[in-house]
């Protein structure tokens, strides 16, 4: 439940909302905004009588969120929540992001490499994991933390944010010391207690889309972390499994604007865990940014032949100056443009 305040209602009138709410037994989330403020319910599981805090003074209206996934909604928030990763990067504005790097932090000349060749060809975050969720145990499973120092040094050589994976509990906090934004994969969509810890860390996240998992079974995820208190989170679309094997999943291009018209956060995708194939990239890639993602994410190395995983999948940096070039058209012809990066230099000193 939403309760609207009237314009120009006292912050007393807005306690007396939240006192209420209380007394009811749930928690209130109080909302300024720029013309009214909201406070919304929260802990509730069905539809709740909102007649007592209709009477109160400086109530406007009560809205019933008939949405289960509740303040991930746009009748929570109709307006786009924007999650800024670092100064100048922010998704769900005008602008369009592009994180791009290796799928794994394989070493420090490569991390550098790989954030050199991107920044230059027009990136504006860093990716890489240095703890990979492979599906065999016998795969590379990343650097870990020496992985996340090497990202730091590329943040501090090319002024890039990184965004990386947490795969535990354990490993969220030791990421969120290193990472500007938190990457939840996949596979760890639905893994409910790694969600609320994210949730609790405070910095930004992307969570991308489990293989199997439902548009609500996203929202659904995402509204875990919020209901810990943080907005901060950016969805993604990566494929989901088909039936057929051409390509490694099948990319849902749809589930972008279907995102953005449930949910006020940023909706970004993944052409390359998307399709699976380094040629099929470039055309999803662009694909992605017609149908209003707010930014893409892909994969570059500078040698994929060499690359410790999903190398069949990655860019070389000229086909990745290629795409930049390409979705900039693209952005410019749907009113929206694609961010540059922010000037060298300039990383928070987090981590590094
Ligand atoms: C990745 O981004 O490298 C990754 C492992 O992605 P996903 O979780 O989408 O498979
Ligand atoms: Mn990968």
């Amino acid at each position: 439940m939403l309760v609207v305040m009237q314009h120009g209602a006292t912050p007393e009138q807005v306690q007396r909302v939240v006192a209420v709410i209380e007394e009811m037994g749930y928690q209130a989330r109080p909302m300024p905004g720029e013309q009214r403020t909201a406070v919304g319910l929260v802990g509730n599981d069905g539809r709740i009588d909102g007649s007592r805090i209709e009477g109160l003074a400086g109530v406007a209206e009560v809205i019933h969120v008939s949405k289960p996934y509740k303040q991930v909604s746009r009748e929570w928030k109709a307006e786009n929540t924007i999650v800024t990763i670092a100064p100048g990067v922010s998704f769900g504005g005008d602008e369009i992001q592009i994180i791009a790097g290796p799928c794994s932090v394989e070493s420090e000349e490569q991390i550098v490499a790989s954030a050199r060749a991107v920044r230059a060809a027009g990136a504006t975050a860093l990716r890489g994991g240095a703890f990979k969720p492979r599906s065999s145990p016998y795969s590379f499973q990343g650097l870990g933390k020496r992985g996340l120092e090497f990202l730091a040094t590329a943040r501090r050589e090319t002024g890039l944010p990184i965004v990386t994976e947490a795969l535990d509990e354990e490993g969220a906090s030791l990421v969120a010391e290193y990472a500007d934004c938190i990457q939840i994969g996949a596979r760890n969509m639905q893994n409910y207690s790694l969600l609320r810890a994210v949730g609790r860390l405070g910095k930004p996240v992307l969570l991308k889309r489990g293989m199997a998992a439902t548009i609500v079974d996203l929202l659904l995820s995402a509204e875990y972390i919020l209901a810990e208190g943080n907005s901060q989170v950016i969805l993604c679309e990566r494929g989901i499994r088909g039936f057929d094997t051409s390509t490694r999943n099948l990319f849902d291009l749809t589930a972008i604007p279907l995102v953005q018209r449930l949910s006020h956060l940023p909706m970004v995708a993944d052409p390359s865990h998307g399709t699976g194939l380094r040629d099929k990239v470039l055309p999803m890639g662009r694909a992605a940014v017609a149908a209003g993602a707010d930014g893409i994410l892909v994969e570059v190395h500078p040698n994929p032949d060499r690359a410790m995983s999903d190398g069949a999948q990655t860019l070389f940096p000229d086909q990745f100056a290629q795409l930049v070039r390409e979705v900039r058209a693209i952005a410019g012809a749907i009113g929206r443009r694609v961010a540059e990066p922010t000037a060298a230099g300039t990383a928070p000193a987090a981590g590094g």
